[in-house]
């Protein structure tokens, strides 16, 4: 099984996928978290590129093939090898997050990403998405807690707001696989709602 989980910054994704990790191996299943931009070495090298603030001369165009090359890394060197194995896949954001953030977010065409994105994956779709919806402010204060401003601030309520549209017009598109949890309560009650949507509640 691949799941996936999508949202703004701040919406509680990685705080999610270790709680449904733990509950996941106390019932005995094998789980592989991993996230991306990472994952791999290549992987860990495009990140820090990609989210170093002094990089802010990286076009969108050139970034969108950064965000792809790391996604091909990462799907030939550790999810799919898991999925083979029989493993639970759990992946901290996804070519989701491509279409939302360089996409709607930064203006490429959601068309051309989708392309480029399914080369960069093998067309290797997920059985679930978790959608973390928040509102922009209250993500935004969350990220913030932990995080240095920079790259925030200057991206600011606008960017975010084109990025939650962009996924919800993706749940939108997908039913099948998508779910949508709103995730502005508490991180147990939050919990509750990934679980049921994982068919993990009992
Ligand atoms: P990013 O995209 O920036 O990595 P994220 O979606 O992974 O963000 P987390 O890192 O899980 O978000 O959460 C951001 C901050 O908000 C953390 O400090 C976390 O402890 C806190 N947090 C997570 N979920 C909740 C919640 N339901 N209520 C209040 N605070 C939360
Ligand atoms: O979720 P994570 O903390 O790993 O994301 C790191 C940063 O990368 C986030 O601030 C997010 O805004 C950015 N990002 C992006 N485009 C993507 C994925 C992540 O701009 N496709
Ligand atoms: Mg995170």
């Amino acid at each position: 099984k691949f799941i996936v989980f999508e949202g703004i910054d701040g919406s509680g994704k990685t705080t999610q996928i270790d709680l449904v990790a733990k509950i996941l191996q106390e019932r005995g299943r094998q789980v592989v978290c991993t996230r991306e931009p990472g994952g791999t070495r290549i992987g860990d090298m495009l990140r820090k590129l990609l989210l170093d603030p002094a990089n802010n001369d990286l076009n969108p165009r050139t970034e969108a093939f950064l965000y792809a090359a790391d996604r091909s890394q990462h799907v030939t060197e550790v999810i799919l090898p898991a999925l083979e194995a029989g493993k639970i896949v759990i992946c901290d954001r996804y070519l989701y997050s491509t279409i939302a953030y360089q996409g709607w977010g930064r203006g490429i065409d959601t068309g051309f990403l989708t392309g480029l994105n399914g080369l960069a994956s093998g067309w290797l779709v997920p059985d679930r998405v978790i959608l973390l919806d928040i509102d922009v402010d209250k993500g935004l204060a969350r990220a913030l807690g932990e995080r240095s401003p920079d790259r925030l601030e200057i991206e600011k309520n606008a960017f975010f707001q084109r990025v939650r549209q962009g996924y919800l017009e993706q749940a939108k598109l997908h039913p099948k696989i998508f779910r949508v949890i709103q995730a502005g309560e508490d991180k147990q009650e939050v919990n509750r709602r990934v679980l049921t949507a994982l068919d993990l509640s009992r």
